[in-house]
């Protein structure tokens, strides 16, 4: 894997970076394993920061990879029960206006823990990216945490959903930070969107 490197953050959209290279964009539920995946998917330990308490990141975090024209957004965890219901209004507002505006994105990769049924929110936010036509792509996270039986059944769930919206990738991805499962299969994923 080639390095990758921490470039900028931004909490308001006057302040994200020029819309350079092409940008995929990370999102799901607070403690969904979105840090660890990133982790493990650039090789690099502590590239962002595994959270200790959920739904502390507010903002769009900014990671490119040297040589490739890739740019990763981490987008905040949302769905966090505590967050107030003002949190959750701004989550979606800021989160849309930088959905439907961002000329440079390309795919959204949305998170979902293998070991926790879909929820609401997850719906709320595919929904919203079919209305800002931002193609996304399931990804089951934490996939060595239940049994084969039950990710086959947590997978055709998934897989069921994809295929119910409009904006839905068919391919849903099984991963694991923990072993590195489907971590080569989402590098080629990220490598034919960058044109690789
Ligand atoms: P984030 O809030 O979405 O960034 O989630 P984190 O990456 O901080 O992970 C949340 C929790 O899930 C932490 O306790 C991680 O250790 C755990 N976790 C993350 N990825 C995996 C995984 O692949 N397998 C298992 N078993 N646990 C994981």
């Amino acid at each position: 894997a080639r390095p990758w490197d921490f470039f900028t953050a931004t909490q308001t959209l006057e302040h994200l970076p020029p819309p350079e290279g092409i940008e995929v964009a990370l999102a799901g539920r607070s403690n969904v394993g979105k840090s660890s995946l990133t982790n493990a998917l650039s090789g690099q330990k502590a590239l962002a920061r595994v959270s200790v308490t959920p739904g502390r990141t507010k903002q769009l975090n900014f990671f490119r990879a040297e040589g490739q024209p890739l740019v990763l957004v981490d987008m905040p965890g949302y769905g966090y029960a505590k967050a107030s219901k003002l949190v959750k209004e701004d989550w979606q507002g800021l989160m849309f206006d930088y959905l439907r505006g961002r000329p440079n994105l390309r795919r959204v990769l949305l998170l979902m823990d293998a070991r926790i049924e879909t929820k609401s929110s997850d719906r709320a936010v595919m929904t919203l990216l079919d209305k800002a036509a931002v193609p996304f792509q399931l990804v089951i996270t934490k996939s060595d945490g239940v049994k084969p039986n039950d990710l086959a059944k947590r997978l055709a769930d998934v897989q069921a959903l994809a295929r119910k919206h409009p904006a839905g990738h068919p391919l849903v991805l099984v991963t694991s930070a923990e072993t590195g499962a489907g971590m080569e299969e989402l590098r080629a994923e990220l490598a034919a969107l960058a044109g690789q």
